[in-house]
């Protein structure tokens, strides 16, 4: 893409002097997601998982920085703090933090806070209410209802031998609404049982139980980073939140405005994230001023991000580190799945780089120390689209990948040969160019034959071909 946009050096200083002059090449696991993409949602895989192995895997691919979701939007956090719940029992924290240590990897954590279904069942008070019945979308539910709907993406299976029953004791927020087809639309790709989610107030308590969970998780364990997710609200939904305490605020800061209506309601939305974005900021540096800060955000147009999710990309970004936007435009589509989804994937990357282009200035201001660190997808995506996404989303730093369960082989090998061109470079470096990934395409594809194959390589297969047969 022409002109994309390039970190300054004052707004990668801050990576630099904390993590060295190497851009960062970060693979994460979640690890209550299964083995494949993350449509499951499953308590004994964390303990099936082994640390070691996956350490090593990750080292020998090139990633200098290892992402674990401690906290996903189910609720269980998998570390041992007094106050949460984690039905896994394990201690992935502990074991990953050390391992890190030992292998000279940077390790992040990443948090989810507003979106915690375990919580919405334990403490339904302090899940955000609907002030408006719908007339047109979404018409599940009612003025006055809390905000937990079915979960969108993950879903429940029942190993043999146990009982709907039984995993609901484990599970309590699952339901007996099953999901029984697997479609290519991304919101179509899990089945069996639906669970709840639930989006929480950020006025609410659970605000508190958040930032002491964050607090206690950096107190205890050796991490470089902490990172939030989900710190907004439900992007289905514009009437959010109408509890008794937000309508308090809002009349007290806007006092005689209309609650839930014009500029000042969605202000008022924005600032109470921000507010929250502060404050988790401040839990941790009140810790340990080293650790890195940064906010996942879904970049989309300001229509989105004003009304639904009420993200302020430029105050956010203020009250962090760095800004990590989820840039995962082949998600929406791959073309191993047929032509049409390819398109759509495609039109998706397209639509992705120019927003973020145009967002560029709010997400990290000229005149800001702040810097960019995009996180894409590895999983449902081939290795070229994988690989496009790497250099696409790369404006200095480097780039996270997304996940290491459902990273196919032909993309770890892909991987590898990638970070052997970005150990080369420094940060504030452009990304790779696309010369640079069609030598690394050439050999992944001559070891893993490509699904569908992409018409450069069969031009390319031809005229080999052509010059074999003229020698011989
Ligand atoms: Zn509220």
């Amino acid at each position: 893409m022409k002109n994309k946009p390039l970190l300054t050096s004052s707004q990668t200083a801050h990576f630099r002097a904390r993590f060295g002059n190497k851009k960062q090449f970060s693979q994460a696991l979640m690890p209550v997601r299964g083995p494949y993409g993350f449509r499951e949602l499953d308590y004994d895989f964390p303990n099936k998982l082994d640390p070691q192995a996956i350490i090593n895997k990750i080292k020998e691919h090139g990633f200098n920085s290892f992402g674990l979701v401690v906290k996903d939007t189910d609720g269980a956090t998998l570390a041992n703090t007094p106050h949460s719940w984690n039905p896994s029992g394990r201690d992935l924290v502990a074991e990953f933090a050390e391992l890190c240590e030992q292998n000279d990897i940077i390790f992040m954590i990443s948090v989810t806070n507003m979106n915690d279904a375990y919580r919405g069942y334990t403490n339904p008070e302090t899940v955000s209410i609907h002030f408006k019945n719908p007339k047109i979308f979404a018409k599940d539910h009612s003025a006055g209802d809390a905000a937990t709907h079915p979960e969108g993406e993950m879903r429940v299976t029942l190993p043999e031998g146990v009982t709907f029953e039984e995993m609901k004791k484990r599970i309590p927020f699952l339901t007996k609404k099953y999901d029984g087809e697997i479609g290519a639309s991304r919101d179509a790709r899990g089945q069996g049982y639906i669970p709840l989610t639930s989006f929480h107030c950020p006025r609410s308590k659970h605000a508190e139980y958040m930032i002491k969970l964050i607090k206690e998780l950096t107190q205890k364990y050796s991490v470089d980073g902490v990172l939030a997710d989900y710190i907004r609200f439900h992007h289905g939904y514009t009437d959010l939140c109408g509890c008794e305490r937000c309508r308090k605020a809002f009349s007290e800061e806007y006092p005689g405005k209309e609650f839930g209506k014009g500029r000042e309601w969605i202000q008022f939305k924005k600032n109470t994230i921000v507010e929250y974005g502060q404050r988790f900021n401040d839990a941790i540096k009140s810790v340990d001023e080293e650790i890195v800060t940064g906010w996942f955000s879904l970049p989309g147009p300001k229509i989105y991000t004003n009304r639904f999710i009420a993200q302020d990309y430029r105050k956010l970004t203020k009250s962090m580190d760095t800004a990590l936007p989820m840039t995962y435009p082949y998600l929406t589509g791959t073309i191993d799945d047929g032509k049409r989804w390819g398109l759509l994937g495609n039109a998706a990357h397209w639509y992705f780089q120019r927003n973020m282009k145009r967002r560029f200035r709010d997400y990290a201001p000229k005149d800001s120390d702040k810097g960019v660190f995009c996180i894409t997808n590895s999983v449902e995506c081939n290795s070229e689209e994988m690989l496009k996404q790497c250099i696409a989303y790369d404006y200095g730093l480097g780039i996270a990948l997304f996940k290491y369960f459902g990273t196919s082989d032909a993309q770890w090998y892909a991987c590898k040969l990638y970070s052997e061109i970005l150990n080369k470079q420094e940060v504030g470096d452009p990304a790779p160019t696309k010369k640079e990934i069609r030598a690394i395409l050439r050999q992944v594809y001559k070891k893993y034959p490509p699904k569908v194959t992409p018409r450069w390589w069969k031009k390319e297969q031809r005229a080999e071909k052509m010059g074999e047969n003229n020698r011989g």
